[in-house]
C-alpha cells in the first residue's frame, strides 16, 4: 500500500552487532555478523565488515553504527491503531504518567492552550485509585486547569466522567436537572453538582461533544503510524477493522494511499464488514470473532468461578453458532482470529476451529509466496488456555497473547482469578515448550497504561511477570528476553502470514530493521522500557528520517 515500491537505494550498515535467530528459530541471539547490506529494500547480505564493504563496492559510503545493535523490527500482531488515533484526539490521563491531580490538570491546560477558543478539551483514562490524592477530580479541579472552555475527562473504566463548569453549562446541566434513567449526577451536601457523572448520566455531557471529522481522524491516524515506527514497530495487524467508526475502512484506505509513513499493515476485519460486502482494497488476513469478554470485567468465560463469587463469565455465542461463523470465514478463504480469554472460551474456540477446518488462502496477502506460508487460525489473547494448548498445537492455531496485561492489569488478575490461576495466565513458556509460536502484541490502546503500544513493556512483562505495583504473577511461565523478542518479531510475522517477508534478519527478506543504542539481551529487563531505536528501516526506507537529519 502506498509504499509498495521498494526504494532503489543500496545501504551498508557496518560496525554493528547483528541479532539473528538460533538454529531452532526460537530465540533471538547475538551473532558474529557485524554488517548488513540492504539493496532495493531487501536484505542482500549479512556478514563481517570487510565482506559487506566489498559487496558495496563503489555504491556509496558504508554507515558506521559505532557498535550499536541491529535487530529485526517489531511486529505487533494485535493492535488497534485506529482507536489509538481516536484516543490521541483526546488527552491521555492514564497512569503512571498521570499520577496526581496536578499532572492531570497540567495536561488538560496544555491541550486547552493548543486548540481553538471554545473547542472542547476531552480527556480520558484517569484512575482515582492510582492518583496520589485517591479521589476523583472535581468540577473545580477541572475549572482551575480549563477555566474558559468546556472540558470533560472520563475514568479509565468508562463508567464515569467528570465535567468542568463550562461543560455542565453548555450541556444545560444545572441544580434541578433530574438523574437520567440508569445514571446519576453526583451532588455535594449543598446540592451542587461536583462534576462527577455516573453511568448513563455521562451522556448528558459526552453526547454534546462534537465528533471529530474524517480529516482530523486521518491526520491522527497518520501520526499514530509515525509513533509506532518511533517505537521500533515495522509491521502491525489492526485487530478489528470496521467496528470503531462508520467510515473506518475508507479512512484507512485514504491514509494508506498517501499519508502513511508507518509500519506495514494487515487487518483482521469485523465479520459484519465482510458480510455487508463493504468494498475496500485493504489487505485483510482474517475475520475477527469474539468468544467471550474480559478477565478484568469478569466476563471472560471460565470453567471455575471468578474469585469471591459464583459467576463463571459468559460465552458470546452458542458453540454451534461460533463454529458456523468460523465456517463462513473459511468459505471466504480467510482464517479467523477469535478473541478468547477464559479457558472455557478458548476450548469453545478450538472446537469451532476444529469443526470448520483450515482456511485455504485465496488472496496473495494470505498465501504468501509459493505456498511457503501456511494460513493459520489465531486465538487472540489466549489468557488462560489450560488444557486446550495441546489441541491448539495439533491444529496449528497461533496464540496471540499480550504480556503487557500482566504488567498493566496484573493486580486485577490477582483479584479476579487468585494467585494460582494468575500464575498460569499467558503461559508463554508452556506454549513455546509445546511447540506453539505465540505472537506477542500490545492490544493498544485497550490497556490502561501510557504508551501501551511500546513493545518493551510486553517484552519486560514476559521476562519478569511483575505488575505495575510490583506484585509477582509467578516466574514459572517467564521467558528470556531473547525468546520474547523472537515472539514479538518472527512469530508475529508468521501469525500474519508474512514469515517469508519479515520478522528476522535473513537474506532475501524485507529490510525491516531497527538499530538500538544498547543490547537488549545484555540489559536488565527493567531498563528495556527506556530503549528507543535510533534508526528504523522499513523495506530499506529510513522510516524515522534520522539519516536525512545527520
Ligand atoms: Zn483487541
Amino acid at each position: 500500500m502506498g509504499r509498495s515500491e521498494p526504494p532503489e537505494g543500496t545501504l551498508a550498515l557496518v560496525n554493528g552487532r547483528v541479532l539473528t535467530f538460533d538454529a531452532a528459530g526460537a530465540t533471538l541471539a547475538r551473532s558474529r555478523a557485524t554488517a548488513v547490506l540492504i539493496e532495493r529494500g531487501r536484505i542482500a547480505a549479512i556478514g563481517d565488515d570487510p565482506a559487506i564493504v566489498d559487496r558495496l563496492g563503489r555504491r556509496g559510503d558504508p554507515l558506521d553504527l559505532g557498535g550499536k545493535v541491529v535487530a529485526p523490527g517489531f511486529v505487533d500482531a494485535h493492535i488497534h491503531a485506529f482507536d489509538c488515533a481516536l484516543g490521541s484526539l483526546k488527552v491521555s490521563c492514564l497512569p503512571p504518567a498521570v499520577g496526581d491531580l496536578s499532572s492531570l490538570k497540567a495536561r488538560l491546560a496544555a491541550r486547552a492552550a493548543s486548540i481553538p477558543v471554545g473547542a472542547w478539551v476531552v480527556g480520558e483514562g484517569y484512575d482515582d485509585m492510582r492518583l496520589t490524592e485517591r479521589r476523583h477530580p472535581t468540577r473545580l479541579d477541572l475549572d482551575e486547569a480549563v477555566p474558559n472552555q468546556p472540558a470533560v475527562v472520563t475514568r479509565v473504566c468508562g463508567h464515569m466522567c467528570v465535567a468542568n463548569t463550562r461543560a455542565l453549562s453548555v450541556a444545560g446541566v444545572e441544580g434541578r436537572t433530574p438523574h437520567p434513567p440508569g445514571g446519576r449526577i453526583v451532588r455535594d451536601a449543598a446540592g451542587i453538582a461536583t462534576g462527577l457523572l455516573l453511568e448513563e448520566a455521562q451522556g448528558l455531557i459526552l453526547d454534546v461533544v462534537p465528533p471529530a471529522d474524517d480529516e482530523q481522524i486521518a491526520l491522527a491516524l497518520a501520526s499514530t503510524g509515525r509513533s509506532l515506527v518511533a517505537q521500533g514497530i515495522t509491521t502491525i495487524c489492526e485487530a478489528l477493522l470496521g467496528a470503531s467508526h462508520p467510515r473506518e475502512a475508507e479512512i484507512w484506505t485514504r491514509v494508506l494511499s498517501g499519508m502513511w509513513d508507518g509500519p506495514k499493515v494487515r487487518f483482521l476485519a469485523d465479520r459484519r464488514l465482510l458480510e455487508d460486502g463493504v468494498h475496500h482494497d485493504l489487505p485483510v488476513i482474517g475475520t475477527k470473532l469474539f468468544a467471550d469478554g474480559s478477565v478484568t470485567g469478569r466476563t471472560a468465560a471460565l470453567s471455575q468461578p471468578f474469585e469471591g463469587g459464583t459467576d463463571t463469565g459468559m460465552l458470546i455465542h452458542e458453540p454451534r453458532r461460533l463454529a458456523e461463523l468460523v465456517g463462513r470465514s473459511v468459505e471466504r478463504g480467510l482464517p479467523v482470529g477469535i478473541h478468547a480469554m477464559g479457558d472455557r472460551a478458548i476450548a469453545a474456540a478450538v472446537a469451532a476451529i476444529e469443526l470448520a477446518g483450515p482456511a485455504a488462502a485465496t488472496s496473495d496477502m494470505a498465501a504468501g509466496s509459493a505456498g511457503t506460508n501456511a494460513v493459520r487460525h489465531r486465538i487472540e489473547h489466549c489468557s488462560l488456555p489450560g488444557p486446550s494448548l495441546a489441541a491448539m498445537r495439533s491444529l496449528q492455531i497461533v496464540p496471540v497473547p499480550q504480556p503487557v496485561f500482566l504488567y498493566a492489569e496484573g493486580e486485577a488478575y490477582l483479584a479476579q482469578l487468585g494467585r494460582d490461576r494468575s500464575a498460569h495466565a499467558y503461559p508463554l513458556r508452556t506454549m513455546i515448550d509445546l511447540g506453539l509460536r505465540p505472537a506477542l502484541s500490545s492490544d493498544a490502546p485497550a490497556t490502561s497504561t501510557e504508551d501501551a503500544s511500546d513493545p518493551w513493556l510486553g517484552v519486560r512483562a514476559a521476562a519478569t511477570r511483575t505488575t505495575w505495583a510490583g506484585s509477582s504473577l509467578g516466574a514459572r511461565e517467564a521467558i528470556t528476553v531473547g525468546r520474547a523478542l523472537a515472539c514479538y518479531t518472527a512469530n508475529g510475522a508468521s501469525a500474519l502470514s508474512l514469515g517469508h517477508r519479515t520478522g528476522s534478519i535473513e537474506i532475501g527478506k524485507d529490510a525491516d530493521l531497527i538499530v538500538l543504542p544498547a543490547d537488549p539481551l545484555g540489559s536488565d529487563p527493567e531498563d528495556l522500557v527506556r530503549l528507543r531505536p535510533e534508526l528504523v528501516f522499513i523495506e530499506g526506507r529510513d522510516a524515522l528520517g534520522a539519516l536525512r537529519r545527520t
